[in-house]
């Protein structure tokens, strides 16, 4: 395990404790044993890091993009080189497999580093003028302070997300990443700390989450807050933005539906959907979620996907064979719990799965499960479930699934399968979701930015529109001589 992770929260360039000196436990999702106990910081505490933030910002915001882009790269250098230790650590507090939470330590990595690149781009732009000797000059600044509040599912990828573009823009950061999974983020923090971040330029904390973000969301000295969490939680962000009439940028929940014709590979697409589904036990905002299949293929398709998810090997995250790791909490797991058994009240099939596991009596396991809904109308297939569940359905006309994927309020990711060129055109089209996947598992990328539509977000992360997204544009306009 990488040494010396402070468990303590980053404030003003500090490790601290909270005020009050109240701290919150850590468990390990495996087995419930205490990883770590972080401060459980309040408003007072928060209101000391937007301060500390305020004051670090003149001095990271006037830094020449060259240099602040240096620190970034050296940090990414770190992150990549330290990957597999900051992974033990993350699979400690969320459970994911090895492999995934290296993978994961990667793109953080990559993160930081493209946007050290980027930021060397944001040219601004001179707009010609109706007006003889007048120049309009558009120029980019750093929003200011802002509040990173992150979700646990991607404990090094969400906050890296967002620190990376912020303060590669020359915002300065109150980040507050979950309390399930904080010393990942701790962990990149040092590393930003090392690599000649200045003093306050990112703080770190958690705690109460409901008062760290009401604290955010009411001093003026934060500008901006970016969150990636779900979308109940978003809508109390926008009703609280109007105080300070606050800039959000809010990456929520996801329902993503998958769309398979009837001229695929079968056995290929089954199998790596079975992958893609099941990655961190189905806790991915963008994880394929309602399977369309067309009926002429429906039958072989359920044989495989069945065949291959009792063959996945659920258990604890560091041990080898491990393809699944628990859930994250004994809530999620219940939500989980209670989605299926509604859904087959409401008529879905049960195939295989369907209750928790017991690995040494300990632990939130659960087993990677699948459902079959002929209607696609039962509860696993109207919410987010957020849990290791595949909701089977089948379809006859692309028009009627067309309808059916978009009959949701989530428009996040989605996928479609299949080979003729003009159907894929016309699924993709008429998708409203914000990124579709077309013969391929991912729907994203660093260098693009993460779409949500609908009720599945405002704003962007990731790519040239994540950056913009923590600049402002100022317009200054000269006149020909005083
Ligand atoms: P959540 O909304 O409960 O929590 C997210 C973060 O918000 C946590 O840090 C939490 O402590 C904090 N929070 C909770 N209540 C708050 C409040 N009243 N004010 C301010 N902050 C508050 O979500 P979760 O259970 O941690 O994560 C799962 C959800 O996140 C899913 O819906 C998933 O789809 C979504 N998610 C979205 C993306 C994306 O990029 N669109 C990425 C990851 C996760």
């Amino acid at each position: 395990m990488m040494n010396n992770i402070p468990n303590k929260a980053l404030i003003g360039g500090l490790w601290k404790d909270a005020i009050d000196n109240k701290t919150i436990d850590v468990l390990n999702p495996a087995n419930n044993e205490l990883v770590a106990s972080v401060p459980f910081c309040t408003e007072a505490d928060a209101a000391i890091a937007i301060e500390a933030a305020q004051v670090a910002f003149e001095g990271w915001a006037a830094t020449p993009v060259y240099q602040r882009s240096e620190v970034l790269l050296n940090a990414a250098a770190e992150i990549r080189s330290k990957s597999k230790e900051i992974a033990d650590i993350m699979v400690l507090e969320s459970g994911k497999p090895i492999k995934e939470a290296i993978g994961e330590c990667l793109v953080a990595a990559d993160l930081f580093t493209w946007y050290a690149e980027e930021i060397k781009r944001s040219y601004g732009r001179t707009i010609p003028s109706k007006k003889p000797g007048r120049k309009l000059q558009l120029n980019y600044h750093p929003v200011g302070v802002v509040g990173i509040i992150t979700a646990w599912n991607f404990p090094a990828y969400n906050p890296a997300r967002a620190w990376a573009a912020a303060l590669a823009a020359g915002c300065t950061v109150v980040a507050k990443p979950s309390e399930e999974t904080p010393l990942t983020a701790l962990a990149m923090g040092k590393i930003l700390k090392n690599n000649g971040l200045p003093d306050g330029a990112l703080n770190i904390i958690f705690g109460d989450a409901e008062a760290i973000g009401n604290a955010l969301l009411v001093h003026t000295g934060c500008r901006k807050i970016s969150f990636t969490g779900s979308t109940n939680v978003g809508r109390k962000l926008i009703v609280g933005s109007a105080k300070t009439i606050k800039n959000l940028s809010l990456e929520l929940g996801g329902n993503a539906p998958v769309i398979v014709c009837a001229d695929v590979d079968v056995e290929k697409v089954a199998k790596a959907s079975v992958v893609a589904k099941f990655r961190n036990a189905g806790q991915v905002c963008v994880a394929p979620q309602r399977f369309y299949v067309h009926r002429s293929i429906l039958e072989s398709f359920k044989s495989f996907v069945k065949s291959d998810i009792e063959k996945m090997v659920v258990g604890p995250g560091l041990e080898e064979q491990t393809t699944m790791g628990p859930m994250i909490n004994a809530r999620q797991l219940k939500n989980v719990q209670e989605i299926i058994t509604k859904s087959i009240a409401e008529g879905a099939e049960l195939i295989t799965g369907g209750s928790p596991i017991s690995i040494n009596q300990k632990g939130h396991f659960f087993q990677p499960t699948l459902l079959y809904d002929e209607t696609g109308k039962t509860g696993a297939f109207k919410n987010e479930v957020f849990g290791p569940v595949y909701c089977l359905s089948v379809f006859d006309t692309i028009d009627e699934v067309i309808d059916k994927a978009n009959s949701t309020e989530y428009g996040l990711a989605a996928f479609v399968w299949g080979n003729d060129v003009h159907t894929l055109e016309k699924i993709a089209k008429g998708m409203e979701f914000g990124m579709v996947a077309v013969n391929e598992w991912v729907a994203h990328a660093t260098e693009a930015p993460f779409v949500g539509i609908k009720q599945s977000g405002l704003g962007h992360e990731s790519g040239q529109e994540g950056l913009y997204g923590y600049m402002e544009p100022k317009l200054i306009s000269w006149g020909e001589s005083a």
